[in-house]
């Protein structure tokens, strides 16, 4: 498969800026605040409606135009007729007994369902969203890749993510992890656009150093996001430590050879001087031997990381098994003895359908019965 293949993996050309059939209005809480004012000087009004329009939107999470009370009626009746406000519907939420996590399925405008994860940590409240409907990247271990990828998440539809759990809640959201459903640089623009409405001091002002965006490795978006800017952490999901392991787990290490990859978050590092996480899905018998452990050290020689290791979470559809608590310990020790830092990914909400996508797969086998 050449590169330009891959792109449309799917057998589908990706529209630019694609939106759902039925999105014929303007999705007004896609627009940045340089469009906003842009869009509603336009229409005749002045800038400070624009100003209103934003906080309502994106500050004081309003989910409909009625709230927004210092509007005129008489504008509020044109945008009503022009465009759409996005909020998420929330269908099913769960609430771990053991740690407070909670799990968000929501409802999109067209009926697709995503899930998004609220968790408390003692710095702050972390929320993981989705950046796709479904994936198409096809790691073996995953349950959010079974059914391919339906859509990509507009900005509105990320962000939305976030506000509805910090609106239901009433709880401040201080860390977001790009880390549900979807592969995050398979949606580029929207991904990036997203990236700095939730960092924008007219929003909510999330610091860029509280968000980390976890990918597979596709290298010209890693290289592309090392140049814009942000002051986010890379995350990028290693799983194996060759090439050739590595290619039996991730399909997308078939397009980018893991050196190249490894080149690319070194250029993340030196471009933006963020420390880089890796993750590492310890899977038994297949990634998780003391031979594994020696190899993985070596690869990451020299670079500014964290390991980040993830017993795999067994999905249903599929056969891994998570490795015996010892021998993740002895993983652990092997790679610190080695000079790494490393964590073992705290397992959260354990009780209410733990693994990325299981929730929206139950979800979806009740709703085909
Ligand atoms: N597409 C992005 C985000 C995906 S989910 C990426 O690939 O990084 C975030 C992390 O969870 C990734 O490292 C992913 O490989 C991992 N993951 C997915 N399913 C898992 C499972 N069943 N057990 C453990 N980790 C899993």
């Amino acid at each position: 498969m050449t590169r330009d293949e891959w792109k449309i993996a799917d057998g589908k050309e990706k529209p630019e800026g694609e939106c759902p059939d039925s999105q014929e209005k303007l999705d007004m809480k896609s627009l940045d605040y340089q469009e906003l004012q842009d869009y509603v000087t336009a229409l005749g009004e002045k800038p400070f409606r624009a100003k209103q329009l934003y906080q309502w939107m994106h500050e004081k999470l309003a989910g409909s135009l009625e709230e927004m009370t210092n509007l005129p009626a008489a504008l509020r009746k044109r945008l009503e007729a022009q465009t759409t406000i996005t909020v998420l519907k929330p269908v099913e939420v769960l609430t771990s007994a053991l740690d407070g996590t909670q799990k968000y399925l929501f409802e999109l405008e067209d009926g697709n369902v995503i899930e998004s994860v609220l968790m408390h940590y003692r710095h702050g409240n972390s929320v993981c969203i989705s950046s796709q409907v479904g994936c198409r990247m096809g790691c073996r271990f995953c349950a959010s890749t079974i059914g391919g990828r339906i859509r990509d998440l507009r900005p509105s539809e990320m962000l939305d993510q976030v506000y509805r759990i910090q609106h239901l809640t009433g709880e401040r959201v201080s860390n977001l992890v790009v880390m549900g459903t979807g592969e995050p640089l398979d949606n580029y623009d929207n991904l990036v656009k997203f990236l700095r409405m939730l960092s924008d001091e007219h929003g909510l002002n999330i610091s860029q150093r509280n968000i980390t965006v976890s990918t597979c490795g596709i290298v010209p978006g890693i290289r592309r996001l090392a140049e814009e800017d942000l002051q986010i952490t890379l995350a990028l999901s290693l799983h194996a430590s060759n090439q050739e392991k590595r290619k039996k787990l991730m399909p997308v290490a078939n397009q980018y050879e893991l050196e190249e990859v490894l080149a690319a978050c070194r250029y993340y590092f030196e471009r933006t001087g963020r420390r880089l996480t890796f993750e590492y899905s310890l899977v038994g018998g297949v990634n998780d031997s003391p031979e594994d452990a020696r190899e993985l050290t070596a690869l990451v020689r020299g670079l500014n990381c964290h390991m980040n290791l993830i017993p795999v979470n067994p999905v249903k559809e599929r056969e891994f098994v998570q490795p015996d608590h010892s021998v993740v310990q002895a993983f652990k020790n092997k790679l610190e003895k080695n000079g790494l830092t490393v964590t073992i990914r705290r397992e959260m909400g354990r009780d209410i359908d733990g693994a990325c996508g299981q929730l929206r797969r139950s979800y979806m086998r009740k709703e085909e019965i």
